[in-house]
């Protein structure tokens, strides 16, 4: 039978699940039993959205009871994994086996499935979100029925399935694209000018496979993290035509006087892609989090405008704020995907836990930037409405007739999925 799950919170705690049950099914089968007796459920991965994505009133279901598998295809390049695995499990198995990742997040113990329903990415000008690795998914539909989705079999209907906010069913397994294991350096430059970072973005997010820029927003100044591989010519990190402030001396943590143990190794070791690529290491699973996060995605032609507005709320927006991060993404083709259609930089802010405070900066923020065409994180706070967060999709109206396809009686749905596209 399916086992009950006791966590009912999310990793920040700001959502207390409404779920009657949060199942955790050990087979296959008991997946399918469950979802077919259910009249209201979806999944729910490692609970790391601060959004109301994945809660419900219906119920729950974690896919890490089933059976961890991991097969690597290396004739397609390709690797299928079961959907319960957090890319910190996925990425050591890969690269024992010498594969690897394109790209990851900041923190690599969220899971595959969540972080790619949900458009999740990682940064580099020539990386796209996580989610257009998928090459495959496997759903369990609302009978219980079992749908396989390819790309490359299923070209009009795939790029709608993947980044699909839990809606679609409960994905059981994920093909994803690998290529052979690669080694990176990670180096920081500190006291960066913010002036440099707004006025030269192409120069600074080029200088390495993956950039990422913390700052305040007050101190007029940046930390810039950069990734880079040690097979693609892509140097160091190098720091050329830009004002790159100086090398940090010693390791750091993203937010200034916290403990740097929990940051990936930096001054420039070579390692393996998966111990520089986050933030944070693999091995250390952080607790509980005492933060909040909203980011927005926006045209990359953006980031000075972007710059500009955000240092106007300077005053407002650093004494809520732990730290904040710009990156870059990829244009995908994936209809839901924030970064769907445009080169994009992000803008991502780490609040502290102090949703009163924290809420009327963030309208603030989104005030701001909303007329530079941002689109909010699917899995973060934002006060925008959903009325305005549709239109911004313009593939929406056939992410619509995939829920009425795969879903016609609403089984998947919840609050958050009927505000963005109710029914009837
Ligand atoms: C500390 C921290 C750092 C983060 N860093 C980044 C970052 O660098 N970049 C970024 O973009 N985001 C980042 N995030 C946000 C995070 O990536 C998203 O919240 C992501 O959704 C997390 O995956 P999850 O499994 O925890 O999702 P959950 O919150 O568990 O679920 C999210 C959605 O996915 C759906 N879902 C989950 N599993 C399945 C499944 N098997 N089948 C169908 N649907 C499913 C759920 O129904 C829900 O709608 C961060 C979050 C935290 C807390």
């Amino acid at each position: 039978m399916p086992t009950t799950c006791v966590a009912n919170v999310n990793w920040a705690s700001n959502v207390t699940y409404g779920a009657t049950r949060i199942h955790r099914p050990r087979t296959l089968d008991q997946v399918r039993r469950t979802v077919g007796r259910s009249e209201r459920i979806r999944a729910l991965g490692s609970g790391h959205s601060f959004s109301l994505v994945a809660d419900t009133t219906g119920e729950l279901m974690r896919l890490d009871g089933l059976p961890r598998t991991v097969r690597i295809d290396p004739a397609r390049s390709t690797v299928t994994l079961s959907a319960g695995l957090r890319y910190a499990e996925l990425a050591g198995i890969l690269h024992r086996a010498g594969y690897a990742l394109a790209n990851l997040a900041s923190l690599p113990h969220i899971s595959v499935a969540g972080s790619c329903a949900t458009g999740t990415h990682g940064s580099g000008d020539t990386q796209r979100c996580l989610a257009a690795s998928v090459a495959g998914l496997r759903l369990v539909g609302p009978e219980g029925d079992l749908t396989e989705l390819r790309r490359d079999t299923d070209p009009h209907t795939f790029a709608g399935s993947v980044v699909a906010l839990g809606a679609l069913g409960i994905v059981t397994e994920l093909t994803l694209d690998i290529e052979p294991a690669y080694e990176m350096t990670q180096r920081v430059r500190v006291a960066v000018p913010l002036d440099e970072v707004a006025d030269r973005p192409d120069a600074v997010f080029g200088a390495a496979y993956s950039v990422s820029v913390f700052t305040d927003w007050r101190s007029g100044t940046a930390q810039v993290w950069l990734k880079a591989r040690t097979d693609d010519g892509s140097g160091a990190g190098a720091v050329t035509g830009w004002n790159g402030g100086r090398a940090a001396a010693r390791p750091v943590h993203p937010v200034p006087g916290m403990p740097p143990e929990f940051s990936t190794e930096q001054l420039g070791t070579a390692g393996p892609w998966y111990a520089r690529l986050p933030h944070f290491r693999p091995e250390l699973t952080p607790g509980a989090g005492e933060e909040l996060q909203s980011e927005y995605f926006l045209p990359r032609d953006a980031a000075p405008a972007a710059f500009a507005a955000i240092r106007a709320l300077a005053g407002r927006v650093a004494p809520v704020l732990h730290i904040a991060e710009v990156r870059t993404v990829r244009a995908d083709d994936l209809w839901l995907s924030p970064a769907y259609g445009r080169d994009t930089v992000t803008f991502h802010f780490t609040w502290i836990k102090e949703l009163p405070a924290v809420l009327p900066v963030i309208s603030a923020v989104e005030e701001a930037l909303m007329p530079l065409g941002a689109r909010p994180h699917w899995a973060k706070l934002t006060t925008v409405p959903a009325s305005r967060v549709v239109p911004l999709y313009e593939r929406s109206p056939e992410f619509e007739q995939l829920l009425r396809k795969y879903d016609p009686a609403g089984k998947f749905r919840n609050a958050f999925v009927d505000s963005l596209f109710p029914t009837g």
